[in-house]
């Protein structure tokens, strides 16, 4: 079955809030509308505005009854805008995640058809459980004979500074703290433990970045990881590359051959789901397999890839934690400075186009083919170097950089959640909070949670697959080497899990 899950910013959760929180402590209802993102194994609501009651549209007696004329004037506003209807109610004084009580689940059922009908997309219950602000969600859908389908959320995400998320423990399960975790745990708690691991994350890029961060997130204890690159290790990446050995450049192993075998080397979790995908995030199942997770980790340096990142963030609810480097030289080579920077990319923050990490004209030459056009390049002029200088000792401050965004944003210590855009300049070893603001006309911020209906960023993309190919296109002698490595791999994961 598919999983289902509801996000929304933090300012519409406070307005949703403003609704269903009564002084009088009795139960409320109100409406809102969403808009649909599909990945390829989650179906997720975003939630887009209030649908405030009139007068007479709602009964308040200690619980609270929800028109058909209500449901009627939100299911059409709903259509108007393109968008599902959700349902909410509180229940005044509960916590965590809500089952439904028999009156709260007729009345659900019993508006999906209309809804369904009106709309063309499943009505979406929730509850929120005042006393502690956690949210329970599920998507009613017709089934054949018009017969009502209920399918419980796996989660409800709210993005603000902070990340919060409300888990259904009857779908998924909280994992085990284990002995190997005892001092991770020790940090923050079992409860943010039991959230963290069960955040699902990607990693785009298993460059000398991502494959760091994917191996940390791994030894975390996280439990449902992905990472995706389409590029092949080669020997001129082994000074940066921590982890990626001789024999994998000279086998020319895909760079998610290798985060997967540190990454499952690294793992502390029980049972670890670690995926790889060989796409790119410009292409559009990469697209489509990203908006399968709570959280994104942006390790990539390139234009295009970047700008999709950049789009999804706003558009389908996904934070993206994004960082990099810029090493410069003189003219004789020497090195002047290096600077690197971190930064959580969602609704409430200057995007990276307006925080001027990304630039929508270089995005454009990509995708034509023509950023790694040296003749083209010294004729516009233009400042991106396709090789730019990077060296192992600093690559990990990138990651550490990025990661400490992680653990503010999901953590939240002392309450303080992400600082804001940081940049770390090392010549005079100073660290600058940066305060970019949204330029007026800014489109990627103004489509937040659009979802579906999210500008089309992806397309063919040919660098993609010419590196595919090339790194399975090798000779008789290298597979052989290839499957006597494996072999090797697994007796290496045989004796790890020895005694599990
Ligand atoms: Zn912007």
């Amino acid at each position: 079955m598919r999983r289902t899950s509801v996000a929304m910013t933090v300012a519409i959760e406070e307005a949703l809030v403003r609704r269903l929180i009564r002084e009088d402590g009795q139960e409320d209802v109100c409406l809102a509308t969403y808009r649909p993102s599909t990945g390829l194994s989650r179906f997720s609501a975003l939630i887009r505005a209030v649908v405030p009651p009139e007068p007479g549209e709602r009964l308040i007696h200690g619980n609270a009854t929800v028109t058909a004329d209500y449901i009627l004037r939100g299911a059409e506003a709903a259509q108007e805008d393109k968008c599902g209807l959700v349902l909410l109610h509180s229940h005044p004084g509960a916590s965590h995640w809500q089952t439904m009580s028999a009156p709260d689940r007729d009345c659900e059922a019993s508006y999906a058809n209309l809804v369904r009908e009106v709309t063309g997309l499943p009505l979406v219950g929730m509850t929120l459980a005042t006393a502690d602000r956690s949210w329970s969600a599920r998507l009613w859908d017709v089934g054949v004979g018009r017969a009502v389908d209920c399918t419980h959320s796996t989660n409800v995400r709210v993005i603000g500074g902070k990340f919060a998320v409300t888990w259904n423990d009857a779908v998924q399960l909280p994992p085990q703290p284990s002995i190997r975790q005892t001092r991770t745990i020790n940090a923050w708690g079992d409860r943010k433990q039991a959230d963290l691991v069960r955040r699902r994350v990607l990693v785009v890029g298993a460059g000398s970045v991502g494959l760091d961060v994917f191996v940390r997130l791994a030894a975390t204890g996280l439990c449902n990881l992905t990472v995706m690159d389409y590029d092949f290790v080669e020997a001129h990446n082994l000074d940066r590359l921590i982890g990626a050995e001789r024999r994998d450049a000279r086998l020319r192993r895909p760079k998610i051959h290798v985060a997967r075998r540190e990454a499952m080397r690294a793992a502390t979790a029980a049972r670890c789901n670690i995926e790889v995908s060989d796409r790119s995030i410009c292409e559009p199942e990469g697209l489509r397999l990203a908006l399968d997770h709570d959280l994104i980790f942006s390790c990539v340096d390139r234009p295009w890839p970047r700008a999709v990142l950049n789009s999804l963030a706003y558009s389908d609810l996904i934070p993206v934690i994004d960082g990099g480097i810029a090493i410069d030289t003189f003219d004789g080579g020497e090195m002047r400075n290096a600077t690197w920077r971190s930064h959580v990319v969602r609704p409430g923050r200057p995007c990276m186009s307006c925080n001027r990490q990304l630039d929508p004209g270089l995005v454009v030459l990509e995708r034509q083919g023509l950023l790694d056009d040296s003749a083209y390049i010294q004729i516009a002029g233009e400042s991106f170097r396709s090789v730019n200088p990077n060296v192992a000792p600093l690559s990990v401050n990138v990651a550490a950089s990025i990661l400490a965004q992680y653990v503010s944003f999901n953590v939240a210590p002392a309450g303080f959640g992400e600082p804001g855009p940081l940049q770390y300049s090392l010549s005079t070893h100073h660290l600058e909070h940066r305060h970019d603001s949204t330029s007026p006309h800014c489109a990627t911020e103004a489509a937040e949670g659009v979802g579906d209906q999210r500008v089309c960023l992806t397309g063919l993309h040919k660098d993609a697959e010419r590196k595919r190919q090339l790194s399975d296109s090798v000779g008789a002698r290298v597979r052989l080497l290839r499957l006597i490595d494996d072999r090797i791999d697994g007796v290496t994961t045989w004796l790890n899990l020895l005694g599990d």
